[in-house]
């Protein structure tokens, strides 16, 4: 059975697109019956992000993607956080020097810099020069008595080459001696992702390493340390790096969010997860929208591209919108309630407005809403009005080739009829007000356009014969009494 495994370093919030991989791995995980395994990739202690974890675990519950094997869960494989395998690897590292595979490096971080800046200054590509590669027993022997500090390194074949199978673009060659001896083992014990990852997607037996294609030009690497080790290479797949639509990698400047932060703005889950499988991925260059079920049968690891892997807000809310419109009326008010009761600070109605609000005239009201939403946090400044009178209008009342006068009228007929209408049905208001209209002599801009600011404070609204319905007889009224003083 297939084990994938998704292994972020906790450095950061992830990023929503960060999540992308993570999908892959899952998709086919659960198209194939195989596991899907979170593990934490922490050995860069410096740089650990106190409740990254916590932070990408509960964005992936958001999305649901649920976890066979990690941090939380357990599994056979544990520990999940690299920072508990420290042993594992040392132990590994020591393997690989006795064999001959790797060396103990006494270089000062000093040596390495100056190496680094004269390599610079001759425009040649940093590299170690290999020195401790070639110390002899006695001079290693010294320097370990001196208690010289160590880091160890892999050494390198230093001819012929290395050929890398990348399922998605074949086989790629590379120079060994091209390729530098990378450090394993830091002088503090802990392993670089060179070492850790083979070894851990090794012993988790892991079929299938999907990852970011940063990671191409060390595959070589890699590939030697997992021949030095003596054990086989899972498939390996570098998914292209998910790029903002100006190509430059995905940052805030794109629109681009944590999850938290698109739940804050009332993006649906399924609609984030359907969008973040197209990242880099297409059934057939056209389908653009699935469910769940059908991603997980449909996903294919040969389809994943090698390039084009964009992160489109624009494209995300306009997928977010027509999610929404296949909500029914019941999910969308269920749903959208809890956007709209939360403080006015955090994007909720005005505190002024009572909680709990009305189900059934939320639902009402949402109904009129819904073919306009495109997330649910707009909901609450789109319908706010219908729940209070005490708002400011956002917008002129006298409309276009208007005067006061004219305007005065307008809304006095409009108030003398809608007083007297026998029904308060919404087609039953469009045919008297529409007649008034002609009897005026007013274009439908104009004096729909007037009594839709005069009851609302807004230019855009929900069609305005049924807003007035829903805002019942008195609420009208009182509302184009209010503009007529
Ligand atoms: N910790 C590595 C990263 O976050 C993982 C790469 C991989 O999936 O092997 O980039």
């Amino acid at each position: 059975k297939p084990r994938l495994r998704f292994a972020p370093s906790p450095t950061g919030l992830m990023h929503i697109g960060g999540y992308r991989t993570a999908l892959f791995d899952w998709l086919y995980a659960r198209q194939t019956g195989g596991s899907f395994i979170l593990r934490i990739e922490d050995t860069d202690t410096l740089r650990t992000v106190e409740g990254a974890v916590e932070f990408l675990i509960e964005g992936m519950q958001w999305l649901g993607m649920d976890i066979d094997e990690g941090p939380d869960v357990g599994g056979d494989y544990g520990p999940y956080y690299q920072t508990l395998r420290q042993a594992l690897y040392q132990q590994y590292a020591a393997q690989l020097i006795a064999s001959g595979y790797a060396y103990r490096c006494y270089c000062t971080p000093e040596r390495l810099d100056s190496m680094r800046k004269e390599q610079q200054a001759q425009k040649l590509p940093p590299r170690y020069d290999r020195r401790c590669r070639y110390l002899t027993d006695e001079e290693r022997a010294a320097n370990e008595a001196a208690g010289l500090k160590s880091t160890v390194r892999f050494a390198m074949p230093l001819e012929g080459e290395t050929v890398v199978r990348d399922e998605l673009r074949g086989d790629i060659t590379f120079r060994n001696a091209d390729i530098d001896d990378a450090i394993l083992l830091k002088s503090n014990g802990l392993p670089t992702y060179h070492l850790a990852h083979v070894i851990d997607d090794h012993l988790m037996e892991i079929t299938h390493l999907i990852r970011a294609e940063e990671w191409i030009s060390s595959a070589p690497l890699h590939s030697q340390i997992w021949k030095a080790l003596g054990w086989e290479m899972p498939l390996i797949y570098h998914a292209p790096d998910v790029l903002g639509k100006d190509k430059r990698k995905l940052s805030k400047r794109h629109g681009a969010f944590s999850w938290k932060e698109l739940r804050q703005q009332g993006f649906l889950p399924e609609a984030v997860f359907n969008f973040l499988a197209l990242i880099g991925w297409s059934f057939d260059d056209k389908t653009e929208f699935f469910t769940r079920e059908e991603l997980i049968q449909s996903f294919s690891l040969e389809r994943i591209s090698v390039s084009g892997a964009i992160y489109d807000a624009e494209k995300l809310a306009w997928m977010n919108g027509v999610y929404i419109r296949k909500l029914s009326l019941e999910e969308l008010t269920r749903r959208t309630l809890p956007y709209m009761e939360r403080p006015e600070a955090e994007g909720g109605l005005p505190d002024a407005i009572q909680r709990p609000l009305d189900p059934a005239y939320t639902q009402r009201v949402l109904s009129l809403e819904h073919e306009r939403l495109r997330t649910l946090g707009e909901a609450a400044h789109a319908v706010s009005f219908f729940y209070t009178e005490d708002w400011e209008s956002e917008t002129p009342l006298i409309q276009k080739g208007m005067d006061v006068e004219g305007t005065r009228n307008a809304l006095l007929r409009s108030r003398d009829l809608l007083a007297g209408v026998d029904s308060w049905e919404h087609t039953h208001l469009e045919e008297h007000l529409r007649a008034l209209m002609t009897e005026l002599a007013l274009k439908p801009a104009q004096f729909l356009g007037t009594l839709r600011v005069a009851v609302s404070g807004r230019k855009a609204t929900p069609p305005l014969f049924q807003m007035i319905e829903a805002l019942g007889r008195e609420s009208t009224l009182s509302r184009i009494d209010r503009a007529l003083n």
